[in-house]
């Protein structure tokens, strides 16, 4: 089992000493405003050091059997493929179709926002997102779009289990995903909503309905 710290071992946790005030928060190891609090500029004290956490270990083996894959269709924004690259990595995607005005990781911004996981996931680039899609239905992947609409299931109401082969298709931020997609997609699925806001942020939608997916595709007696 590997595992490694995923705090510095000298942090600590601070206290404003000023009662009115009564900011609580963490330092880092390096981080010069320990002794003031970055709130209203009083002396701090100190409260309690952090031990260090360990994160829970790789499990590669969790999806053994199931593939799932991520088709972005005409993203524009570098922060929500980067973020993407981050879900993709935990959740073991094999592969980030990255389609049609979609920044990639050639561009030296996406790595900031992506912090490395860039190039841990494999990506693949496509002019034509249609085309993917195509491409991915003739090696016997089925396509599902995360789209609102009448046809549109939650994805908590899909559990396509052991073996399945997805690719999660997800469109442009605001005109939705390609018509030529939505027309091959074997099923389109949403995330409900409970709020006002009608819709979440798209690469949080894409990385909640990729994890429920893995819950679905991973042998449950494995999960912990
Ligand atoms: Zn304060």
């Amino acid at each position: 089992v590997t595992h490694h710290s995923g705090l510095p071992s000298e942090s600590a946790i601070h206290s404003c000493s000023d009662p009115a005030c009564g900011l609580r928060f963490p330092v880092a190891p390096g981080e010069r405003f320990g002794g003031r609090c970055p709130r209203c500029g009083e002396h701090t004290f100190f409260v309690r050091p952090v031990l260090p956490q360990m994160l829970p270990p790789a499990r590669p083996d969790l999806w053994a059997g199931a593939s799932l894959q991520i088709l972005l269709d005409n993203w524009r924004s570098m922060f929500n493929v980067g973020a993407v690259f981050r879900s993709a990595d935990g959740a073991g995607i094999e592969m980030l179709h990255l389609c049609g005005i979609t920044p990639t990781p050639v561009q030296p911004r996406l790595a900031k926002t992506a912090l490395g996981a860039e190039q841990q996931v494999a990506w693949r680039y496509w002019a034509d997102g249609e085309a993917c899609a195509r491409a991915m239905r003739g090696d016997s992947y089925e396509l599902w779009v995360l789209e609102g609409g009448s046809e549109s299931v939650s994805v908590f109401d899909c559990a396509p289990g052991l073996g399945s082969k997805i690719v999660l298709a997800a469109g442009h931020e605001r005109s939705g995903v390609d018509p030529g997609i939505m027309d091959l997609a074997s099923r389109v699925v949403h995330i409900p909503m409970i709020g006002s806001k009608g819709s979440l942020n798209v690469a949080v939608a894409v990385s909640v309905a990729v994890y429920w997916l893995r819950g679905q595709q991973a042998q449950k007696s494995s999960l912990g």
